[in-house]
């Protein structure tokens, strides 16, 4: 059943079956002549039905939604918006550099396999990483690229009630939405309450864990009485759940340094030597999505490190290495 935040915004619960993630908040904002759905759900049959279910609950099918906004390009989250469009004549409302980035996907990608070789990825890591990114392409991304009904936003635009506040560091163009008259804010994937956002590199000279703090910091400058997340649970106190999230990485880079030691190691060695937040006993017990994730989030780490000089790298064997700047180093955030 749908969940009413507001006397006009409902959250709706999506499945994702073929995800980790189980499920997907996308809200539903009425106004008084359109329908503008927040977030989709993957291009599946239980995406797509439970969104038909929910809009009934409420008295409403597909064809009277009128506008999407997509918070980011991952795939539950933008899954559904090439059919939704074909279905209901939707425009698509999308951040730019989001829509930039989608635009050039592909060649990013060829860059993303550069990178984690680079780093000493094995080859499993770097098949899997395939699969992952092709059927993102093959699906999703050029079709939205190909539509002619897609309206890009700019940072802190506004739009009805709700204003665009650009949020990147989950990916370079995220954005969360500031419901102002409410205090309401769609937190996207850029705040949890269950779990630690995925914060991983994008291209190679991107710093994405800097952006994800300094996105934290403008959200918390913000009045917000409730952040309402892309999954699980809504967060009541959203300046508690943000320092949390700074206390976390802060907590991640110090490990790191620490594990390090007097070692010069590829990122690869150092995402299998980390205590990730998971149900496991060894590294060679995650399943390569995992491994992945957990490559993405070590080189996104070890970026920030080496740009406050607490580590740097250099090429040995054809792969980069990393090694601390100095003995001691404690990061506070
Ligand atoms: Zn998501």
């Amino acid at each position: 059943m749908p969940e009413s935040i507001t006397k006009n915004l409902f959250k709706l619960s999506i499945k994702l079956p073929d995800l980790a993630i189980e499920s997907l908040n996308a809200y539903l904002l009425t106004l008084n002549d359109k329908n503008i759905l927040i977030d989709t759900g993957s291009p599946s049959y239980g995406s797509i039905s439970s969104l038909v279910e929910e809009l009934e609950n409420l008295g409403m099918k597909i064809s009277d939604i009128n506008e999407i906004i997509i918070t980011h390009f991952h795939i539950d989250h933008i899954g559904l918006a090439y059919l939704l469009s074909k279905l209901a004549k939707v425009k698509i409302i999308i951040g730019n550099v989001e829509y930039n980035f989608i635009k050039r996907f592909r060649y990013r990608y060829d860059e993303m396999i550069k990178i984690l070789k680079l780093n000493g990825a094995s080859q499993q890591l770097l098949d899997i990483a395939f699969d992952f990114t092709s059927g993102f392409r093959a699906n999703i991304y050029s079709r939205v690229g190909e539509l002619n009904n897609v309206e890009t936003v700019n940072d802190s635009q506004q739009l009805y009630n709700l204003k665009f506040l650009f949020t990147p560091g989950h990916t370079i163009g995220h954005i969360c939405i500031y419901d102002e008259e409410n205090k309401l804010l769609l937190s996207g994937d850029t705040l949890l309450a269950d779990i630690t956002p995925n914060v991983s590199l994008y291209e190679e000279n991107c710093n994405p864990l800097n952006e994800y703090l300094k996105s934290l910091k403008r959200i918390s400058s913000l009045e917000v009485k409730k952040s309402l997340p892309a999954h699980g649970r809504i967060i009541e106190n959203t300046e508690e759940r943000i320092r949390e999230l700074i206390k976390h990485h802060e907590e991640r880079l110090n490990e790191m340094l620490e594990m390090m030691g007097n070692r010069e190691l590829a990122a690869y060695e150092i995402a299998s030597k980390i205590k990730w937040k998971l149900k496991y006993n060894g590294w060679d017990e995650l399943d390569p999505s995992q491994k992945y994730l957990a490559m993405g989030e070590t080189l996104a780490h070890l970026k920030y490190l080496e740009d406050i000089n607490a580590v740097r790298k250099r090429i040995s064997d054809g792969m980069i290495k990393y090694i601390k700047q100095k003995e001691n180093i404690k990061i506070s955030l």
